[in-house]
């Protein structure tokens, strides 16, 4: 997949996605929580539109929460008042007692569209970076046993942390990705993008069929196994390919 086909004129290193973004979302006056910052500290942040997250997209983990595979993506949205950055501490929220971390691969996008094709797919994604998809899993699961939604369980105030992101590129592959999450010192969560089971270019066509992708929006891609609770003190370190990329401290 050609992702660099088209260079920016004002960003030379960046792909055509990042260039259309940084052109239509650099947009001033929006909350500084609501913003996707670039780990290269030349490149603009992006005013966050829709964040849209993935369920159920690695078997290890369907299994380890007693889930069955869905037929189709298990698509849902949290507030962009849920985003979170690492320089505040994580505070957990009054309404549950049960915290759970997800460590996910996120696409910032950059070139919005409808119906994008799976070919296409990887040209609307101007940066990647790891963020945590919190989850009060109790009232979560409180929520699926009275078949009400998640958005309590999934949205509220910094539920969606993330960290710099990263400049797409197309090489290496998408598929070589790897990515983790230490907590005080302690390997808990190591994801294989390969392992997905609805690759990015799969989940940004399927999500482009029922929702407009616009610049700005995030897609937040799916758990692998090993969620657990957090818990006050817990020091967390995100990396992706192996380079860290961000340490959340939980207050
Ligand atoms: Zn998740």
């Amino acid at each position: 997949v050609r992702v660099r086909a088209e260079k920016s004129e004002v960003y030379p290193d960046c792909n055509s996605a990042c260039a259309e973004v940084f052109r239509f979302r650099r947009v001033q006056g929006n909350h500084p929580d609501t913003l996707a910052h670039m780990r290269d500290s030349r490149l603009p942040s992006v005013a966050v539109q829709n964040i849209f997250c993935i369920g159920r997209n690695y078997a290890a983990h369907i299994a380890e929460l007693g889930n069955r595979p869905a037929g189709q993506p298990v698509v849902f949205t949290k507030p962009t008042s849920a985003i979170h950055h690492p320089d505040q501490p994580i505070r957990l929220p009054a309404h549950s007692s049960e915290v759970h971390f997800e460590t996910e691969l996120v696409l910032l996008i950059g070139k919005g569209g409808r119906h994008i094709s799976r070919q296409e797919a990887l040209s609307h994604i101007c940066a990647v970076t790891v963020g945590l998809d919190l989850t009060a899993r109790d009232v979560q699961n409180h929520a699926k046993q009275n078949g009400l939604p998640w958005d309590t369980g999934k949205g509220f105030d910094g539920a969606a942390c993330l960290s710099p992101f990263v400049a797409f590129d197309a090489a290496p592959p998408l598929s070589t990705f790897t990515f983790s999450l230490q907590i005080n010192g302690e390997l808990r969560q190591n994801g294989q993008v390969s392992n997905m089971l609805y690759p990015v270019d799969e989940l940004i066509a399927y999500i482009s069929t029922v929702f407009t992708l616009q610049p700005g929006d995030l897609i937040y891609t799916g758990t692998p196994e090993g969620v657990g609770p957090l818990k006050p003190g817990d020091h967390l370190q995100l990396a992706l390919n192996g380079q860290v990329l961000s340490k959340f401290d939980v207050a």
